[in-house]
């Protein structure tokens, strides 16, 4: 499935490749870069490029946030070096003679990585875990909307009256999905063409709703795939006049979108999986326990990396599958964090929380960065909840409101040990502008609400 920088130079000598596309990713895990002529890219751009500092500094609708330390206007806002990941380079099939490489985000003048660059954070806790002498495994499904629209139609109705895919819940349905299948087999056969092991798509839990699952992976490699992936099912929709969203809730009346984490620890070489022992309590290791108890001891402090804008606090609603209360069960669906496999090779944790609107650097580095506080501070694993946990009474709730995630960050003595002060307080910056622009808008539901009726 590896695409190497040879074949891509043989590619290009052939014709067989005219564009690099060489990407970094955003706060918000989009990809962001330059289309390069494929033959420039490979005598010259595959050492280093630049963009401006300002992309990782902007929220959703590219606006230069005021307020940020790392750039600014009074700064000037000036480059940053782009490093490309060769180990990334793949071939992008759904687009013509295209080729994509990531790459890390360095300072341009001392070639140290950016901090607050994600895949930055992400590399820096999976260090931390690789000195303990593990590998982290994750996996992230991705769950969305699909319509029978453009994006164009979409805006220009002011997203009313939007055209599902779908008229019915679409729950593992084989015949609602069949109808769906000019997007979905281009996009499972495009993402395994561009070095993506698929698993499966399937229908979800709401009219027009889908999921995809690919093969777990080491951390960051998993990441990469999330954010290619994210962007991918985007352009292959596009492309036939369809629209995507993975808002984590497009519609009050519909299921939210999440993105699941299923997590593992590895012996370093990848070979013995750490989580399972199969004398243990439900065939957990003690490593294992450790690291959940990490988990749910910051769980309100990691809530942001998982949750990070309003919408995606309309998500956590009692009984729709969104979980509500940050507690661990057995294959349970009410749970925050459900115990997977369990009493075998493929024991894992699932973290529900997140939705499909997370940056999968940032929630995988600080689901990470909680497990390891559990590690180390040998952190005890309560029993596990069982029943209907939406009910539950006095457990564990995930923040109901990006403001009081906000401040769980701000106060997490965890994450600013972990991914530095500056780091948090860039982020917390980054919701709190998002907080704040929120708060100032008027939404259609309180005029609604709120006009005099005759
Ligand atoms: P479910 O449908 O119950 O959520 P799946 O069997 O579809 O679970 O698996 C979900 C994801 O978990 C898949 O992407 C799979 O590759 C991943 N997975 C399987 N084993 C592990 C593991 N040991 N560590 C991390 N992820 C894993």
């Amino acid at each position: 499935m590896s695409y190497s920088f040879d074949e891509l130079k043989e590619d290009v000598a052939e014709g067989r490749i005219d564009t690099v596309l060489a990407c970094q990713v955003d706060m918000q895990g989009r990809l962001m870069g330059k289309r390069f002529h494929a033959e420039y890219f490979v005598e010259s751009a595959w050492k280093e490029t630049h963009s401006c500092n300002y992309l990782l500094a902007t929220d959703m609708e590219m606006e230069t946030v005021p307020g940020y330390k790392a750039t600014s206007w009074d700064k000037g806002y000036g480059d940053y070096t782009m490093k490309p990941d060769l180990s990334t380079l793949r071939r992008i099939p759904w687009l013509d003679g295209t080729a994509l490489v990531l790459c890390d985000m360095l300072d341009h003048h001392t070639h140290a990585e950016v901090p607050h660059s994600p895949r930055a954070i992400l590399k820096a806790q999976v260090s931390r875990l690789e000195a303990m002498g593990f590998k982290a495994f994750m996996a992230s499904e991705l769950e969305f909307f699909l319509f029978d629209q453009s994006y164009d139609d979409a805006r220009l109705s002011g997203y009313r009256d939007l055209q599902l895919a779908s008229g019915y819940n679409e729950d593992y349905h084989i015949f609602q999905t069949t109808k769906e299948e000019d997007v979905m087999r281009a996009i499972r056969n495009g993402l395994q063409g561009a070095g993506i092991p698929v698993e499966n798509s399937k229908g979800e839990a709401s009219a027009g709703q889908e999921e995809i699952n690919v093969r777990y992976a080491e951390a960051v490699t998993m990441a990469d795939r999330h954010a290619i992936i994210k962007n991918g099912c985007k352009e292959i929709a596009w492309q036939r006049g369809k629209a995507i969203t993975f808002l984590a809730k497009w519609n009050y009346s519909a299921a939210g979108s999440s993105s699941h984490i299923h997590q593992s620890l590895w012996s370093k070489d990848g070979e013995k999986p750490l989580f399972f022992d199969k004398d243990g309590q439900y065939g957990m290791s003690d490593l294992m326990r450790h690291y959940v108890a990490g988990q749910l001891a910051h769980a309100s402090e990691v809530t942001y990396f998982l949750a990070p804008y309003i919408n995606s606090y309309k998500r956590f609603m009692a009984g729709t599958f969104a979980p509500t209360k940050a507690i661990w069960s057995k294959d349970n669906r009410t749970a925050g964090y459900r115990l997977c496999g369990e009493g075998s090779k493929a024991i894992r944790i699932e973290c529900r929380v997140g939705g499909s609107d997370l940056n999968p650097y940032l929630a995988f580095a600080a689901l990470i960065a909680a497990g390891i506080s559990g590690i180390e501070n040998k952190m005890e694993l309560e029993a596990p909840f069982v029943g209907d946990a939406y009910h539950g009474k006095d457990v564990r709730e995930v923040p109901h409101t990006l403001r009081a995630a906000t401040e769980a960050l701000s106060g997490s003595k965890l994450l600013r040990a972990a991914f530095g002060e500056e780091v948090i307080d860039h982020y917390v910056h980054a919701a709190e502008w998002e907080q704040q622009e929120y708060d100032r808008r008027v939404t259609d539901w309180e005029v609604a609400r709120g006009f005099e009726r005759a």
